[in-house]
C-alpha cells in the first residue's frame, strides 16, 4: 500500500506531504470538496505556491479522490462541473464521477509538510478557481 501511495502521489503532486494512516479528531464546522486526486492535488500545489491556506486533506487511493476542508457553508454555494462539496462530508462517497458502489476503508490523511495537524480549512473562493484553472489548462493541453 506504503508504495502503492508513494507512486500515485509523485504522479499527481510536486509538493511534499506527510502521510498519517491514524485519522485526525473528528472535525467539525468545516464543509468538504470532494474531487479527483490528481486534479485536487495539482490545484493544491497552486494553492500552496501562492501561498494559500492547506491543511490536512483526506486522500482515497482506492477511489482515487481527495476531499478538502474549505469553510462552513461553501456547501450551499459549491457549483461545480469538477467536484462536489459536501456539509461534514468526511465519508469518501465511492461512486463520485463513476458508477462504482464499492466501499472504501476510508483513506489517508495528507499533511503539507508545513502543516502541524491542525485543521485549516482552503479558502473556498480559492480553491474553485484553482480546480477550474487547473481543468482548463489540462483540457487544451490534451
Ligand atoms: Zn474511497
Amino acid at each position: 500500500m506504503i508504495k502503492e501511495l508513494d507512486v500515485m502521489l509523485s504522479l499527481a503532486t510536486r509538493s511534499s506531504w506527510h502521510v498519517q494512516f491514524a485519522p485526525l479528531p473528528p472535525h467539525r464546522g468545516v464543509d468538504v470538496v470532494h474531487t479527483n486526486l490528481r486534479l485536487g492535488l495539482s490545484a493544491l500545489d497552486d494553492l500552496r505556491d501562492e501561498g494559500g491556506a492547506v491543511g490536512p486533506v483526506l486522500c482515497c487511493p482506492e477511489h482515487q479522490a481527495v476531499l478538502i476542508p474549505v469553510e462552513e457553508g461553501t456547501a450551499d454555494r459549491w457549483h461545480a462541473p469538477h467536484s462536489q462539496c459536501l456539509r461534514a462530508g468526511w465519508q469518501c462517497r465511492p461512486g463520485y464521477g463513476t458508477n462504482t458502489v464499492r466501499r472504501c476503508a476510508g483513506g489517508v490523511w495528507l499533511l503539507p509538510d508545513t502543516c502541524s495537524g491542525t485543521l485549516l480549512p482552503a479558502s473556498s473562493q480559492d480553491l474553485h478557481h484553482r480546480l477550474c484553472v487547473t481543468r482548463a489548462r489540462w483540457a487544451s493541453a490534451a
